[in-house]
């Protein structure tokens, strides 16, 4: 399936993406994730996005396209992809539509998952991530902990609560996210490729995604 995951940050879109992977090999590509592999291996790319992370605000489009034309031209993504936190603006939205067409590749949906804002700042607050730039598994320390305190289950790296993740941050994440990235919902809808689906829990999220695709 390709699909773009939208939503604001928290809604869940990592987690639906990675449980969407088991359904058929579609790849998750998560331009957050590779974004804070580039910052911890100190790349050229990380230098670059650093500081704009760590204030919540969002790194240039054309840092993004560069990152997002080579990922999407790799063999994995044949099998479908589920972009994860990308596009995130207008103008990256218009240039995936170009780039797409190039490539000679038709999406099937564009999710929007819709999340209460109280159940977003509840999950971001809780939310610790696998600093393991290779695995960034996520925790929740009320609903879902590692089974041993601070260490991720999957790799052995520790979990942590990430440097955009402090009150300050994230309300600054939100912000940018209603400013920007909301947008979207209507860029798609116009588009003919928006599902709304309404659900607090992921599975519910794949539910409907699997009943609209028919998978
Ligand atoms: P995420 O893990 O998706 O919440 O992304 C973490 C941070 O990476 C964001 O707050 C932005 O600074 C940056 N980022 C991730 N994806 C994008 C994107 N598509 N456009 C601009 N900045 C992004």
């Amino acid at each position: 399936m390709k699909l773009i995951l939208l939503g604001a940050p928290g809604a869940g879109k990592g987690t639906v993406a990675k449980l969407l992977t088991a359904i058929d090999g579609s790849v998750q590509i998560s331009t957050g994730d590779i974004l804070r592999g580039a910052v911890q291996a100190g790349t050229e790319l990380g230098k670059e996005a650093e500081e704009y992370m760590k204030r919540g605000d969002l790194v240039p489009d054309s840092l993004i396209m560069g990152i997002m034309e080579k990922r999407l031209q790799e063999p994995d993504c044949e099998k479908g992809f589920l972009l994860d936190g990308f596009p995130r603006t207008i103008p990256q939205a218009e240039e995936l539509k170009k780039l797409l067409e190039r490539l000679g590749i038709t999406l099937d949906k564009a999710v929007n998952i819709d999340v209460p804002r109280e159940v977003i700042l509840d999950r971001l607050c809780t939310r610790r991530t696998c600093e393991n730039p290779e695995c960034q598994a996520i925790y929740n320390v009320k609903s879902n902990p590692p089974k041993q305190e601070g260490i991720c289950d999957k790799c052995g790296a520790r979990v942590v609560q990430r440097e955009d993740e402090t009150e300050e941050a994230i309300s600054h994440r939100l912000a940018t996210y209603n400013e920007k990235t909301a947008p979207l919902i209507g860029f798609y809808e116009k588009e003919g490729l928006l599902l709304n689906v309404e659900a607090v829990s992921s599975d519910a999220v794949i539910e409907a995604i699997r009943k609209e695709l028919g998978l």
